[in-house]
């Protein structure tokens, strides 16, 4: 994902760290090079912007140009700044899925993976966290994808709630809840309908949905190739119903990384998850230390 961004900073840093003594002149020259890197990686403008002011005012010190590694000290200071834009300050929460059942709502638009991704974290919590989890889709208009989360939940041996055909997504999600309690489960997933577009009928039923369900987690599914226009969609949809975290999909594809690193400085909201794959096990915790070591390579 991050290939063309790693390679243009990896030039940068090298001839830095090559050139021992740095002058302010040398660093600022080098940040106007990180910016380009950045904005070609599709980073949102005013934050390839702040991000390289945060760098350069901490880089053209004296304690760092006259120190006996300035490069280096350079170096460190981008990957902090990385971490501080990939993930804010603080360290990320777990997903919040106590007082069972727990509802979850998947929200995003057609295409950008939620389907799949529900049914990725439903097994994650299944494996690793020893859930019961139950799964619903709420996508009356297309039965295919309904279909799709029956086949995945019975693949991975997750529980599905059964389809009933002419409900609307209000009463599935009422059924849901309702089968989630008596069932004792411990969390329940809404996998709501996507469109291509965000319209004025998809955020009335999601919030319609949202009322009903009150998730603790709203968490929205973007393609993470989609690069500035993932943020867009993940502002848009904050706005409308409420987004607690976001999960990247197709991190494992050749995008440019811009959607992961503008993301939280944009929208405020964390990154939880990023996708790395068609596989049911290719979902993994968000991790800006990883990323950002990825990106400095
Ligand atoms: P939905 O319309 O949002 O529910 O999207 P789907 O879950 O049906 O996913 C659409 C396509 O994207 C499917 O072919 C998925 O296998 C694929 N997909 C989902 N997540 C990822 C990912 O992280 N990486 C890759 N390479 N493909 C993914």
């Amino acid at each position: 994902m991050f290939e063309n961004l790693s390679d243009r900073l990896g030039g940068v840093f090298d001839r830095l760290t090559k050139q021992g003594a740095l002058s302010e002149d040398d660093v600022t020259a080098a940040m106007r090079e990180v910016r380009v890197a950045l904005l070609e990686a599709d980073v949102s403008l005013p934050v390839a912007r702040s991000f390289v002011k945060a760098v350069t005012g901490k880089a053209t010190g004296a304690a760092v140009t006259k120190s006996v590694t300035p490069g280096q000290q350079v170096v460190k200071i981008v990957h902090d700044e990385l971490i501080k834009v990939l993930q804010g300050e603080g360290e990320p929460d777990a997903l919040r899925i106590d007082n069972p059942p727990a509802p979850i709502l998947m929200v995003g638009l057609q295409g950008s993976g939620k389907t799949t991704t529900t049914a990725k974290l439903a097994k994650r919590l299944k494996d690793r966290e020893k859930k019961r989890v139950l799964m619903a889709s709420l996508d009356t208009n297309r039965p295919a994808a309904m279909e799709q989360l029956a086949i995945l939940g019975t693949q991975i041996g997750v529980d599905t709630l059964p389809i009933v055909p002419g409900e609307n997504a209000v009463q599935i999600a009422r059924r849901a809840k309702q089968q989630a309690s008596l069932g004792g489960y411990d969390v329940y997933m809404l996998d709501t309908a996507g469109r291509l577009h965000i319209d004025q009928v998809l955020m009335d039923e999601v919030q319609a949905v949202r009322d009903v369900a009150n998730p603790r987690e709203t968490l929205l599914v973007v393609d993470g190739l989609t690069g500035q226009d993932a943020v867009n969609v993940a502002t848009e949809f904050d706005a409308k119903v409420g987004v607690s975290g976001v999960v990247l999909t197709r991190m494992d594809g050749d995008g440019r990384g811009g959607a992961a690193l503008s993301m939280r400085a944009v929208t405020g909201k964390p990154i939880r998850f990023v996708g790395l794959g068609e596989k049911m096990d290719a979902i993994e915790v968000f991790d800006a230390h990883r990323i950002a070591g990825r990106i400095l390579g």
